[in-house]
Order: structure tokens, then sequence, then C-alpha cells
């Protein structure tokens, strides 16, 4: 990559170094023909002035030429018919051609000053030919200097043209290599830390560089890395969750199946003979399959919570008739474990699923009967405060301890095992409620103490954030 970008930093600049140069060149040339011309044009002035038209031109211009002007110029006087009068390279003027034709003659008749580059007829070299006429206007004094084209300046400057050129080019040169550098180093290192990802390593240790942009790359695959990693921490914690959740569940469901399969052989053998055992027999019977039908439905429901259901159905649901219809079905529970139910509810409603409301409910409230004693209370309320829909489910009952406190919303978790059972506790009813809390963005809290009873609060928004 540093050699592609060299490459091409090397091509742009050669190419801007040759544009600039050559409009440097021609400018620069034409402006030193320019000067010429002009310097020309104040001498052809002197001798112009210096000239005794009266007297002898061509020893008048042949003395002045050998004693003030360069030897490679020449000197020209051309009377107004095109005759040369004198010349300062020619003894013999008479022979000569006649000048009128000639460009910066005519010019110089015409305007006063004139010019032309052309191959001498006279002494076979080019020439740049600057003419201007007398201040008596009757003559074109001409003055003539070898010269080819513009490139006969340019030559003169060309070595320092050449050196400037040079040291533009070499420190741009190493401008440019530093500049790669700073680029392609950095990229090198990000890159090489890059490489270093096995797995799900993710203790990258990218150093900060001049450039933001460079920056973004490292904070970006940091941001990522750990993203990734928390993601698969998380899957890694749902996959243990729902291991010991099947293995739970099948140790659960064994219980009920091996008592159902013994009082079956027994049955089955003939072994008991006595009519009220029967009964009782079969009575226990309906009791594990009604214990593996309560277990069977909160799996299934913990395992729709899980899953999100997109088919959950949300209504306007009326939480003072939905008391009232908990209540009638809890009736009967609480008259066999005599407690007594009280409700407080104002008229509030929240757009919710109207089944999850009255499972979470209903587990709470059979939750307040179940570990209680005989002549216990379960009070339900339910308010609305600050937009947000407050229910409260409270018991006079057994309550129980911090630790346990800490533990009762944990899948299976029974604080007295033997009880749950045989009321036909799941172990499941406050994870459920837990996470239907959760499905609607809410939360609950648990203040209970051992023997004088507990408390459930659940608040729910009344938006669900989907
Ligand atoms: P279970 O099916 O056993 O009732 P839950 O998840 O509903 O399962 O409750 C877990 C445990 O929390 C129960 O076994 C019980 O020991 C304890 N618990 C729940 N609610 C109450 C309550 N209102 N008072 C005292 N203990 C409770």
């Amino acid at each position: 990559m540093k050699r592609a970008v060299l490459l091409r930093f090397v091509v742009i600049l050669l190419l801007a170094l040759a544009v600039s140069g050559a409009f440097s060149y021609y400018f620069i040339g034409r402006n030193m023909l320019q000067h010429d011309m002009s310097a020309m044009l104040r001498t052809i002035h002197t001798v112009d002035y210096a000239l005794d038209y009266s007297g002898n031109l061509q020893e008048q211009v042949e003395r002045l030429h050998a004693e003030a002007l360069d030897a490679a110029s020449r000197i020209t006087v051309i009377a107004s018919d095109g005759t040369v009068a004198a010349d300062s390279e020619v003894d013999q003027v008479d022979g000569m051609e006649n000048h009128l034709e000639r460009d910066e003659v005519q010019e110089a008749f015409q305007t006063g000053t004139g010019s032309d580059t052309r191959s001498s007829e006279s002494i076979g070299e080019s020439m740049l030919y600057v003419a201007a006429r007398s201040t008596n206007g009757r003559y074109v004094v001409r003055m003539a200097i070898p010269y080819t084209n513009v490139l006969d300046y340019v030559i003169s400057i060309f070595p320092v043209l050449l050196l400037g050129t040079g040291i533009a080019f070499v420190v741009s040169v190493v401008i440019a290599v530093r500049f790669a550098d700073t680029i392609t180093t950095p990229l090198n290192e990000i890159s090489e830390e890059m490489g270093k990802v096995n797995g799900a390593q993710t203790d990258f240790s990218f150093k900060r560089y001049k450039y933001k942009e460079l920056n973004v790359i490292s904070e970006t695959t940091m941001k990522m890395a750990a993203e990734i990693q928390a993601h698969m921490d998380q899957l890694e914690k749902e996959k243990k969750i729902r291991q010991e959740f099947f293995s739970n569940a099948s140790h659960e469901l064994k219980t009920p199946i091996t008592s159902i399969r013994g009082y079956a052989e027994l049955l089955d053998q003939g072994f008991v003979q006595d009519e009220a055992t029967k009964k009782d027999f079969y009575a226990r019977i309906l009791k594990e399959t009604g214990n593996m039908t309560n277990l069977i439905n909160d799996i299934l429901m913990i395992s729709r919570l899980e899953a999100k259901e997109a088919e959950v159905t949300f209504s306007t649901v009326r939480i003072g008739p939905l008391l009232t219809e908990i209540f009638e079905s809890a009736e009967p529970i609480a008259a066999e474990y005599q407690v007594m139910l009280h409700k407080e509810c104002s008229p509030v409603a929240i757009e919710a699923s109207a089944k999850q409301l009255r499972e979470l409910i209903m587990n709470l409230v059979s939750n307040g009967i179940k570990y209680n004693h005989p002549g216990g209370n379960v009070w339900v309320e339910a308010w609305q405060e600050n937009g947000r829909l407050f229910i409260r489910v409270r018991d006079d009952g057994c309550g129980m301890d911090k630790e346990e406190q800490e533990r009762v919303f944990e899948r299976f978790y029974r604080v007295d095992k033997g009880r749950s059972k045989k009321m036909g506790g799941t172990g499941l009813g406050l994870s459920i409620v837990k996470h239907i809390v959760e499905f609607y963005s809410g939360s609950i809290r648990l203040e209970s103490e051992p023997g004088k009873g507990s408390c459930f609060t659940v608040v729910l928004p009344f938006k669900k954030r989907l």
C-alpha cells in the first residue's frame, strides 16, 4: 500500500512539475524576448539620435557598431524607398536588395516600430529583427540579433530551473514518504493487532493515532469485539439456564410419574383389596396427574413468555372486573385454606393481554392463600400513580427470610418443597410472574418477614415498550 501511495504521489508530482515547468518556461522565455526587444528599441533610438543623416551613414554605423554594440548584433539603416543606406555587417550597401518589403521595415514605416524573426538572407542565420522609424521620419533604423525561438532563452535558464525542480522533487518525495508512513504504519499496526484475534479474544491494545479516522477503526473494532463477547456470554448463560431448566423439568415430571406408576401397579396386581385404600390410591393418582398438568401448563407458559410470542393479544383490561373474576376462581381454595380475600381497586385500565394479567395476579393471590394459616388474609390493591399501574398483593401468612426472598423468583425454587408440592405448587409460579412483568417492562418488589407475611408490589408502565 505504501508503494502504491508513493507511486501515485510521484506520478502526480511529476505531472504537476511538468505542467508548471512548461508554463513557467514559456512565460519566462516570452518575457525575456520582450525585454530584449525593448532593450533593442532603446539602442535603436540611441543610434537614431547619434546619427547625422546628412553625413556618411555607412561610416557612422560601422563606427558606432564597433565602439558601442555587441559583435553579434547588426545595425541597418533603410531609406524610405527601401534602399539600404548603411549596414554594420556589409561593406558595400549598393549591391544590397531593396528592404521595403521586409515585414519589420513596413511595420516601422507605418506604425513607428516593427519586429520579425526569420532567417537572414544576407548572413544566412536565424535572426530577430526590431526596427523603428528615425526621428526625421525618412529612415528606418533596424537592429538584428541571432535568435531561433523562445527556447533560446529557456536554455540559458534551464540549469537554474532544473536545480529548483530537483530540490522541489526531492523535498516532496521525502514529505510523501513521511505522509505515506503516517497512514500505512498505523494501518499495519491495526491490522497486525486485529490479526491476533483468536476465537473470542477481545483484549486488543490499539494505540491512539493522529488521524481520527484511524482511531475510529480501532474504537469500532474494540466496540464490536466487546459486543460480540457480551452476546456470546449471554448465549452461554441462556444455554446454561435452558439446560438446567430441562433437567429440572424432567426431574419434576419423573416424581409424579413414578408414584402414579407405583399406585397403578399395586392396583393392577390386585394387592389392594380394601375399597377405601383403592379409593385413596385413585385419588392420589388424580392428584399426581393434576400436579403434572399444573407443571406442564407452567412450563408451556414459561416457554411462550421466553419466545416473546407475537400472538399476544392486547386489549383494554379493566382491573376491577379482572380482580372480581380472579377472586371468584380463588374462592374455593381460599375457603379450603380458611383464608379471607380482600380487594380495593380504583377504576383503572391498561392496554395488555388479559390472559397474562390474570396469570400474574392469580399466581400471587394463590401463593398468598397457600403460604398462609387458617384465619389469614390476602389483600389485593390496584391503583394508578405517575402514569404507571400499581398492583399490590399482601398477606399475613408465613412470610420468608431475606435469603429466601432473593431466590423465590428462580425457576423450581421452593422454600418448603414438601408443603409446596402438597399444595400443587410447581416452583414456577413466581418465575412466570417475573417473566410477565418483564414482558411489560415493569418491575416487581417483594417485602416479607417470617411469621408476619409477604407483600408483592408490581409496577407496570401504561405504554408497553416494544
Ligand atoms: P410454588 O409453586 O412452589 O408456589 P412459586 O414460584 O410461586 O412456586 O413460589 C416459590 C416459593 O416461594 C414457594 O415455594 C414458597 O416457598 C415461596 N412463596 C411464594 N409466595 C409466598 C408467600 N406469599 N408467602 C410465603 N412464601 C411464599
